[in-house]
Order: structure tokens, then C-alpha cells, then sequence
């Protein structure tokens, strides 16, 4: 499949890693809309949040798991984060493959526009 995160998970196109196992990637977006902008992404492809079933429950957790422990080691988990996934056309996912985007250092807007 032609698909970019997946080059990206499989090391077939470089990345700026941050962290690495067996199920996930997490690495610093290529396009930062904060001063700390990193991806999460599975390894497995999953086209995105709506495709995700109970048996991923996991795997979610996991990824979340990993979200908190870099955010504390990067030092934001007292400032804060934000943890944001898009789906689709509408919600402005441009990767068709599920990612996780983390943003800090500045305050975010809320709504998103
Ligand atoms: P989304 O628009 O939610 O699908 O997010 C895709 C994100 O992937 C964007 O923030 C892009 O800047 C980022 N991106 C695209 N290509 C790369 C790449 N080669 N390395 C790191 N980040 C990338
Ligand atoms: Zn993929």
C-alpha cells in the first residue's frame, strides 16, 4: 500500500524519532504548529480513528500511555498539551493513515478552527 506513515513506521523514509517499540512510532511533524509538535502513530495501518473496533483498545491505551510519559520527560505535562486526532475531509486529515498529533509550548485556541 502506498502509504506514507507506513514508509515512515517501516524506516523507509526518515523521520525525526523520538520514541520507538514494537506497536508505535512517535516523531516530531515536519510541518510544526506549535513549539513541540510530535506524531504518534500505530505501526499496524489503520486508516484512522474511524476505523478503530473494541479489539484496539489496547493499543489506544498504550498510545496514550506513551503520550503521557514523553509529554512528562518534554517536560509539558504541568503546562499542558494537546492530544488531537482528524478523521476525513472535514476534520482536516490530510494522512490517511491514523496519527495522533501532541502540540505544546503555546496556548491553543479553543475551537479549533
Ligand atoms: P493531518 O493533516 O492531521 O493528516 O496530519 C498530517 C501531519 O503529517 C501534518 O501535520 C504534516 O505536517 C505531517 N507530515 C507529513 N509528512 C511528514 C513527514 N514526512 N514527516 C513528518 N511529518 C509529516
Ligand atoms: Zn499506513
Amino acid at each position: 500500500m502506498d502509504c506514507l506513515f507506513c514508509k515512515i513506521a517501516a524506516g523507509e523514509i526518515p523521520s525525526n524519532k523520538l520514541y520507538e517499540d514494537d506497536t508505535l512510532l512517535a516523531f516530531y511533524d515536519i510541518d510544526p504548529q506549535a513549539p513541540l509538535h510530535f506524531l504518534v502513530i500505530p505501526k499496524r495501518h489503520i486508516g484512522s480513528a474511524a476505523k478503530l473496533t473494541e479489539e484496539d483498545a489496547p493499543l489506544l491505551g498504550h498510545i496514550y500511555a506513551v503520550i503521557a510519559n514523553l509529554c512528562r520527560e518534554l517536560g509539558v505535562d504541568e503546562s499542558g498539551y494537546r492530544v488531537v486526532t482528524n478523521v476525513g475531509t472535514d476534520g482536516g486529515q490530510s494522512v490517511r493513515h491514523l496519527h495522533f498529533h501532541v502540540l505544546a509550548k503555546r496556548g491553543l485556541a479553543w475551537p479549533p478552527g
